[in-house]
């Protein structure tokens, strides 16, 4: 079903080309290329896929895959130098190195959210490390999918084959031996793909998703704050794996924020974002569906409305009790439910008491509640006063922990995903100083051993 795909890539890594650097640097040029001679045709598939502006989709998807790249052309031959190691004093003369093996075929199963950045980053990445790629886009963003398998092969040759289609292609897929697995998307998939990948003892880097939460306090400009948020929460429709899933606060900054919000929203979208050419729409029907749902029973601040012929679901922000079906499941659309605590300490408690967060976002002016949630509680990336803009940092890992997510990528990282750090020693065999662990063993071996090469302290 991959129509070969698997041993194309194959081929082309055990050639031995794919190791040199200049090699690596023109397929990043090449893709850097391809996106900047196409962005009419990228930019045309995410409106139909998801109803994108240009302007977000250049920001967060084609411009985003573009500054990724010159930042690795700029930094690949630094990042790929070996690195020195310093070798004890028993083992001299000898010298010690850490080199960047790349990993042989990488297989890239992507999502249908960010489905440029989410297929390209990892295949940069993979690209860097001297890799050959399989990429399999989402079928549920079938127009990018296709420019992806039109334009790849076109620019890129046979480093990148596109894997087209759904469940059956996947499940093929997965069958063939990778050697390593980078999945974006849902954690039960994430699921079935780690067990594929075991099947061949196959590394997997997992970046699933969740509810992130956002604790807001009264230390802060509330108006600002809530501007923030409503822009990382309403991008893309809330279809976003660092979307701020809820808020929790006391009863006085809830209260507050339910009054501010829906202005922050109007100010976001001209006070119509049905008609706002800057607001997007609800990958399908079946997400439409299970996010209406979910409106079913809620205690509404703004929002609800809904279009299905259009898939639209206006920007909405609820009040929520813990036990509600919202606060159950990550959202993935713009449903903004405010729950109540006490403090901040019941506010770090709650998050505890859940899934490790792909991200936690915290809006406070006061050092000792940074401290505080920097210290009490885990997530894959934390941010004060701003959603979502540490993927705009290359030197910041991005990933998960825990059921958000394992392995990380972006910048340098993605080269600590995509290559083995391979040990090398080199030891001449003259002088053979090794003769004094040899047997037979002596009183001066045993001193030598015992004082110089593995001392007690
Ligand atoms: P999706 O439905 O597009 O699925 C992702 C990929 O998995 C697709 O390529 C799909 O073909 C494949 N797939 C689906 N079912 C499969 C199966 N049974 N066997 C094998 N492969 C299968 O996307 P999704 O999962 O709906 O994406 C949304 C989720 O992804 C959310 O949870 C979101 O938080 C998460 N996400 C995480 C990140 C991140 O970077 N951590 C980014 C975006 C989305």
């Amino acid at each position: 079903m991959s129509n070969g795909a698997v041993e194309i890539a194959r081929a082309l890594f055990t050639s031995g080309i794919t190791h040199d650097v200049g090699w690596r640097l023109q397929r990043l040029e090449a893709l850097r290329n391809m996106l900047t001679e196409r962005t009419a045709e990228f930019t045309a598939a995410l409106a139909e896929d998801l109803r994108k502006h240009p302007d977000e989709a250049w920001m967060t998807e084609i411009g985003f895959v573009c500054s990724e790249i010159t930042h690795a052309v700029k930094n690949l031959r630094r990042w790929l130098a070996p690195e020195r190691v310093p070798v004890p004093i028993s083992l001299l003369p000898a010298s010690a190195k850490v080199v960047r093996d790349p990993l042989g075929v990488v297989l890239v199963i992507a999502p249908w959210n960010y489905p440029v950045q989410l297929s390209l980053v990892p295949v940069l990445g993979a690209l860097a490390g001297g890799n050959t790629v399989v990429l399999k886009p989402s079928e549920l963003a079938p127009a990018t999918s296709s420019a992806l398998a039109r334009w790849l092969p076109e620019y890129l040759g046979s480093a990148v084959q596109v894997v087209e289609g759904g469940v059956p292609e996947t499940t093929e897929l997965l069958k063939e031996r990778f050697d390593h697995i980078f999945y974006t998307g849902n954690g039960q998939v994430g699921r079935i793909v780690m067990t594929a990948a075991a099947a061949h003892l196959t590394p997997v880097t997992l970046e699933l998703g969740g509810k992130s939460p956002v604790y807001v306090d009264d230390s802060v400009d509330l108006r600002a704050a809530a501007q923030r948020i409503a822009w990382g929460k309403y991008l893309n429709a809330g279809q976003t794996c660092v979307a701020p899933d809820y808020i929790l606060g006391t009863s006085a900054v809830l209260d507050e924020l339910a009054r501010i919000l829906p202005k922050a929203i109007e100010a976001l979208f001209r006070g119509n974002p049905k008609a706002s050419a800057d607001y997007g729409r609800i990958v399908n029907e079946r997400h439409l569906n299970r996010l209406s749902r979910l409106l079913e029973e809620a205690e509404l601040v703004t929002g609800g409305e809904h279009d299905a012929a259009e898939r639209y679901l206006a920007p909405t922000v609820l009040r929520a009790k813990a036990q509600d079906a919202v606060m159950q499941e990550e959202i993935f659309g713009p449903l903004l439910p405010l729950v109540e605590v006490p403090d901040e300490a019941a506010a770090i408690d709650f998050i505890n008491q859940r899934d490790k967060p792909l991200a936690l976002y915290v809006f406070s002016e006061n050092r000792q509640t940074k401290e505080n949630f920097t210290e009490q509680t885990s997530s894959g990336a934390l941010c004060f006063g701003v959603p979502a803009a540490h993927l705009l940092v290359p030197g910041l890992p991005f990933g998960g922990i825990g059921a958000s997510g394992m392995g990380a990528y972006h910048g340098e990282h993605s080269l600590d995903t995509f290559t083995h750090r391979k040990s090398v020693l080199d030891k001449p065999l003259k002088p053979d100083t090794m003769k004094l662990i040899y047997p037979p063993f002596n009183g001066l071996k045993h001193q030598v051993m015992t004082r110089v090469i593995a001392p007690s302290g």
